[in-house]
């Protein structure tokens, strides 16, 4: 059988976790061996676990380099990666080597950062993957759909963790307010 890659993105709040995890429950469910990874430098709630803003969780791996994924996926049929902004640009190859060899790949990311430019390794990864879903917050200012990450911090440094307090998501018109 042949493997895929499919993308979740969107903002901050968007779903994109809450997501990824109703995927590998499905998966796991359907009996599949599932195999999850993070970046290391995700360390906001819990060191192994993935959790997401509405405390839905499963068990995860931290990686440091991208290319470390592949040993740890021999027998696995699906391998989800949350996160996949932070990691380095070797990701996009990994995911392609794990789908060629008949894997189902699932990644979640930021699609942009909080200057609304294209995040990390993610336009690349977009590039590749057979199947991209946007999935979208609710604008706390107005309550509209949400597409963008509005930094209420000072710093201007791209990766800013402890995001609750420092992000929100925001929608185009309120983005530019
Ligand atoms: P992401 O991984 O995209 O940051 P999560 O999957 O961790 O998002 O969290 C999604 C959950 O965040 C929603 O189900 C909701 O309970 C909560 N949430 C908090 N603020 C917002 C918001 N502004 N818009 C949408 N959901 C929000
Ligand atoms: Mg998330």
């Amino acid at each position: 059988r042949t493997g895929w890659i499919e993308i979740v993105c969107g903002s901050m709040f968007s779903g994109k976790t809450e997501e990824l995890i109703r995927r590998l429950n499905r998966a796991k469910i359907a009996k599949q061996k599932v195999a999850i990874f993070k970046p290391n430098v995700d360390t906001r709630y819990h060191d192994e676990d993935i959790v997401s803003h509405n405390a839905l969780s499963i068990p995860s791996v931290p990686i440091l380099e991208s290319r470390d994924i592949l040993a740890l996926t021999g027998d696995c049929d699906v391998v989800g990666i949350d996160e996949a902004q932070f990691f380095d640009g070797g990701i996009v190859e990994v995911c392609n080597i794990l789908a060629n060899k008949g894997k189902r790949v699932i990644v979640a990311g930021l699609d942009m950062d909080f200057k609304g430019n294209p995040f990390g390794p993610m336009p690349g990864l977009m590039a590749v993957a057979e199947y991209i879903t946007k999935v979208h917050a609710v604008c706390v200012v107005c309550g509209d759909v949400a597409h963008y990450s509005y930094r209420k911090a000072a710093s201007q440094d791209e990766v800013l963790l402890g995001e609750t307090d420092s992000y929100e998501a925001r929608c185009r018109k309120c983005y530019h307010l």
